[in-house]
């Protein structure tokens, strides 16, 4: 084994394709549905906003989809990303276990979420888009769309649910220096928006609403693409360049792991670090484990239902066959704002009905002590998200202190927490509450899920 604590790749060594887990199942994922009519989506349906290449890699059933060379170029400002031993917290937890963690926290945004910003944005300027629009929730992924589109010289026009908007000043000032456009949402440039605004002028908006604001735009104008930032087919495979560095990590760190974790909202970035190895085990590899690490106050995969559901709240969006907790579902204002998503990206969900991937729910103040070990050890201070996976990582590492079994855990840490602070200061000053959701909130919230006759 190897003795590095930073497992580096050079640039020449970037993975060329993306990893399509689709093209790799023995059946076809249940597609979409139209939001009114319950039918399939038509080509044309999903086409609208979106570029025929992202719309062909959403429905294709090829496991290997070459990486554009510009998509590659511009991957080049931050990938290869590190991959550490996490030496330090492996001592501190005295554990027999090794640890590992990629680090998503080096991309010029602080996020994964760039990795699929990068390649939409392409697209889009290739077909000539002039403008994206978008909704964000916690705000990452505002920032790395606002600078892919910078990247590739399209407008970029962000609508930001009023409550989060209002609570992160200094996120808004980073998307408006990547050139973006900003809107408190609901916004008065919108009719939904201006409608919202009548009925309460200190509206703080929502999400779904949000959703709405960006698409009524996009589809106002025909030179407008809109783009979605987690969940769907192709954001996960553009995010499987993780997965694909890190096995090349591990050959050059002379191991392997036995789990494989990343926390999970939409559930992209646990795609994009575990279908790699997924692949490797379901073509006869060695057994990786792979886990899914939720909040326990939006549990989708460990308390949902996999059914149809709309993907916002207003029920406008297609059905996908997913893990969810309903789409009226309000989770409590929890600080990992990108995990506080209803449903689960159909693809991880099907791998978790399949018993291919596994998953557990977190409360609150273990991923904040975990955070805090972390940060202490290894230097980082990660998001509120990631921490979910850490805690996972952490309980494993200490499972090992008590059996003695030498494991080889990889978790995948998101993105940093430098703009986050606030949410360390609610721990540090006793602030943090759990809020594990009762049954009789699950119970219904599940009622919100669409009954659809003839369809399982
Ligand atoms: C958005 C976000 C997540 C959750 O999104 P997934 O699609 O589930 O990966 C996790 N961590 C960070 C830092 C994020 O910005």
């Amino acid at each position: 084994m190897n003795d590095d604590v930073k497992i580096l790749l050079t640039e020449s060594e970037m993975p060329r394709r993306w990893y399509n887990l689709a093209g790799d199942l023995p059946e076809r994922l249940p597609p979409p549905l139209n939001a009114k009519t319950h039918q399939p989506l038509s080509y044309d349906d999903m086409s609208s906003l979106t570029p025929r290449d992202l719309t062909l890699q959403e429905t294709s059933t090829e496991p290997f989809i070459e990486i554009p060379d510009e998509v590659v170029r511009a991957y080049r400002q931050w990938r290869p990303t590190p991959m550490f031993r996490a030496r330090a917290l492996e001592q501190l937890l005295k554990t027999p276990a090794r640890i590992y963690y990629k680090y998503e926290g080096v991309s010029p945004t602080g996020s994964h979420k760039l990795n699929t910003a990068i390649p939409q944005a392409f697209y889009n300027a290739q077909r000539g888009t002039r403008r994206l629009t978008t909704e964000t929730g916690a705000g990452q992924w505002g920032t790395a769309l606002a600078y892919a589109c910078a990247q590739f010289g399209i407008d970029c026009e962000v609508w930001w649910a009023g409550s989060s908007y209002d609570q992160k000043p200094y996120r808004r000032t980073l998307m408006e220096a990547f050139g973006a456009t900003v809107h408190r949402s609901p916004s008065p440039v919108t009719e939904v928006g201006a409608k919202a605004l009548a009925d309460d002028p200190h509206s703080n908006g929502s999400i779904g609403l949000a959703v709405s604001e960006a698409v009524e735009v996009a589809v106002a104008d025909p030179e407008s693409g809109y783009a979605l930032g987690s969940a769907v087919n192709h954001v996960l495979l553009h995010q499987t360049v993780i997965g694909e560095e890190a096995l090349k990590q591990f050959a050059i760190a002379e191991d392997y792991p036995d789990i494989v974790i990343s926390c999970v909202g939409g559930g992209s970035s646990l795609g994009g670090v575990g279908f790699p190895f997924l692949r490797d085990r379901m073509h006869g590899g060695r057994d990786v484990r792979i886990i899914a690490a939720e909040p326990d106050a939006c549990p989708a995969l460990t308390r949902g239902r996999y059914a149809f559901d709309h993907g916002d709240r207003e029920g406008m969006t297609p059905l996908m066959k997913m893990y969810t907790v309903g789409h009226k579902f309000i989770p409590d204002p929890i600080h990992a704002g990108g995990l506080r998503y209803h449903g689960m990206a159909p693809l991880v969900s099907y791998a978790y009905n399949r018993k291919l991937i596994e998953a557990a729910a977190w409360a609150q103040h273990e991923c904040f002590e975990a955070g805090m070990l972390f940060a202490q050890a290894e230097g980082i201070v990660a998001a509120p998200e990631s921490m979910h996976g850490i805690a996972a990582a952490v309980a494993e590492a200490r499972r090992c202190t008590e059996t003695g079994e030498e494991k080889s855990i990889l978790v995948l840490v998101t993105g940093h927490g430098l703009l986050d602070l606030s949410a360390y200061d609610a721990y540090l000053s006793g602030e943090i509450v759990d809020s594990e959701l009762s049954d009789d909130q699950l119970d219904e919230s599940l009622q919100s899920i669409p009954q659809l006759t003839g369809i399982q």
